[in-house]
């Protein structure tokens, strides 16, 4: 069931289409990232969904409700800025409750109300610090209580995450999902990052110049992206330009004379092909035993795992392997890369085959 829905909603100015033609329609309940490079409508798309941006044409509405001309606060939504702007010279307990006071709640109800929220963002034992006593996480925290105390019925939320470092960034990811989780906010939050996007969300919306290009699971984008511009932006993707020829039940890629086997592919021998592997479906042999050889050119070790950069006859192909407690290659190192044919993807080049 649709709770939040966008038809046809486009904005211009001038000649410039900010956003075009979008539709979306969000579940009660869910979080949905809306995911893109700079410039590509995100932030407009959630300004017009608070209603601090009117849109040119289309129709916005929430819970059934008609709410594309309706003013900012008559939608009630909760929304989260980058910049998460506490009022510096009340408490941390007076920041949150200010939202209550402004809707005329009862002291009781919203001192009942601020201690609940302060014990979900786990910051009950700060409630009389003011934000200058405050990390940027605990921070953020306050900013994202003070925005539910009020139950909006969806949370906006503009790269909420992005003053903080890695470490903690990544901590707040967690933090985030747990407590939209418990409270059952419908969310929706622009990032141009994406492991965060697909870490967080149910359903990511990627938009590119202006327009939505695909709107899935986290999963599914990632291993079924609808355009190249997704395949490389979303993860690591090598992408090689060859020609196709038939083999049997699977596919051969002749790239720079290096025949590599692929899936299956409904096209003519002979047609000009993109074949795409992600660097974690590749494996790292010695020279001689894999499908591909190539020599190391660099590598990085990332904890996790490693990344090698191999230089083969098809081109630099990034390779992606566990870290086992061991290194698997050094730099220079003559090697082997192999793979089962039907994770090389296949797909006509652009200007036909
Ligand atoms: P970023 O990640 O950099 O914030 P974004 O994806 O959120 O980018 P938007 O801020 O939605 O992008 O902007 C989309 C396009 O609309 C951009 O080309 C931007 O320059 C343009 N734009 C946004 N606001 C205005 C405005 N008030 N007047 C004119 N052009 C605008």
């Amino acid at each position: 069931m649709a709770f939040l829905t966008l038809e046809q909603v486009n904005k211009f100015y001038g000649e410039l289409a900010a956003v075009r033609d979008v539709d979306l329609s969000v579940a009660k309940g869910e979080f949905v990232s809306l995911l893109g490079p700079s410039g590509c409508g995100k932030t407009t798309t959630l300004q017009m969904i608070a209603g601090l941006v009117e849109p040119t044409s289309g129709r916005i509405t929430l819970d059934g409700r008609d709410i594309t001309h309706e003013k900012p606060n008559r939608r009630g939504l909760g929304i989260v800025f980058q910049s998460y702007a506490l009022f510096p010279h009340m408490t941390v307990a007076q920041n949150v409750a200010f939202g209550l006071e402004m809707r005329k709640v009862q002291r009781a109800e919203r001192d009942t109300r601020v201690a609940d929220m302060l014990a979900l963002v786990h910051l009950a034992g700060m409630a009389d610090r003011y934000p200058r006593q405050l990390s940027g996480g605990q921070r953020q925290r306050v900013a994202i209580a003070r925005a539910l105390v009020i139950e909006p019925p969806v949370l906006l939320l503009d790269e909420p995450l992005s003053n903080l470092d890695a470490k903690l960034r990544e901590e707040m990811q967690f933090e985030l999902r747990r407590i939209q989780r418990s409270v059952g906010t419908t969310t929706i939050m622009v990032t141009h990052d994406q492991a965060e996007a697909l870490s967080i969300s149910d359903r990511v919306v990627v938009m590119e110049a202006g327009c939505m290009t695909q709107v899935d699971a986290p999963y599914r984008l990632y291993e079924k992206p609808a355009t190249p511009f997704i395949s490389s932006f979303v993860g690591r993707m090598n992408r090689l330009e060859g020609i196709w020829w038939p083999n049997g039940p699977i596919g051969t890629v002749e790239v720079a004379g290096a025949m590599l086997p692929s899936e299956a592919a409904d096209l003519p021998a002979g047609a000009a092909v993109t074949a795409s592997i992600r660097p974690e479906k590749l494996l790292l042999h010695k020279a001689g035993e894999g499908r591909l050889n190539g020599n190391v050119a660099s590598r990085f070790f990332l904890g996790g795992h490693w990344l090698f950069n191999v230089e083969t006859p098809a081109g630099v192909i990034v390779v992606s392997m566990p870290n086992h407690g061991e290194e698997p290659a050094r730099e220079g190192e003559r090697v082997g890369i192999d793979w089962a044919p039907a994770s090389l993807r296949i797909e006509a080049s652009a200007g036909g085959t």
